[in-house]
């Protein structure tokens, strides 16, 4: 079975959009997966296709309807691979991390709804058991642009998208550090030269050069990271 991502969204001529392109483009071109992008408001039913109302208690702006995403939700839980989680793309969501990224690159794929406006009307997340998942700790006008980065990070670890699959296991994150500094030739640039190590054929030696470098940027870049190192991750 293919991997799919399902999208809800208002505006899906954003899709695949970057996806689009490079290696994930040429994989979904070979069908190593797949895309929907579903518009919401084909599930309006007045004749403005309106899927917004006024926040219930006031405020400013505007909320998506609970009744029209639930049914975008539905249709998309009947086109969707089986066992497919849906996600709601939101700044309240917990942090997507690599690992997260991983369990959901071994599954068949995901359903995400794009928020627009100030959100969404709670009534659908709770009654549709749909989980919220944030990309970072600021506020994007949309989620389509935070789905693109859900599933470019996921797409990028399906088989045979990426043709060094051992390119993973040293990336980012993947022991809980983060990737030691490369370099290419020249050998010297601007009076910079390469590290003789890397240059010394001595693969141990590299290894370990590799590891320490790692280990003292995560150290000072990302304390947050080096302290939850060893210890059970989500
Ligand atoms: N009023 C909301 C923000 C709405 S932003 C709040 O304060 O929490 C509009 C839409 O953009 C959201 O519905 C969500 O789908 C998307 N979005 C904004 N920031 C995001 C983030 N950090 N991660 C994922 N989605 C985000």
């Amino acid at each position: 079975m293919t991997w799919k991502a399902t999208v809800l969204t208002l505006f899906p001529e954003m899709f695949p959009g970057p996806l689009g392109l490079s290696l994930a483009g040429k994989a979904l071109i070979d069908g190593l997966w797949n895309i929907e992008a579903i518009d919401i408001r084909d599930f309006a039913h007045d004749k403005h296709r309106s899927v917004d109302d006024t926040p219930a208690g006031g405020g400013a702006g505007m909320v998506m309807r609970a009744d029209i995403a639930a049914a975008a939700i539905d249709a998309a839980r009947t086109s969707a691979p089986a066992g497919s989680p849906a996600i709601y793309l939101s700044p309240r969501g917990m942090p997507l991390t690599q690992l997260r990224v991983q369990a959901l690159a071994k599954g068949p794929g995901v359903i995400m709804l794009c928020g627009r406006f100030e959100g969404l009307d709670q009534r659908v997340l709770d009654a549709r058991d749909i989980e919220e998942v944030s990309i970072g700790d600021y506020v994007l006008s949309g989620g389509e642009v935070a789905a693109q980065v859900l599933m470019d990070a996921c797409v990028r670890l399906l088989p045979g998208v990426v043709g060094n699959a051992g390119t993973h296991d040293e990336e980012s994150f993947a022991a809980g550090l983060l990737e030691y500094p490369h370099y290419t030739r020249p050998r010297e640039w601007e009076g910079h030269v390469i590290p003789d190590v890397l240059l010394s054929g001595d693969h141990e030696k590299i290894a370990r050069w590799r590891r320490e470098q790692a280990e003292a940027l995560t150290k000072v870049r990302r304390p947050d990271l080096w302290e939850r190192r060893g210890k059970p991750q989500t």
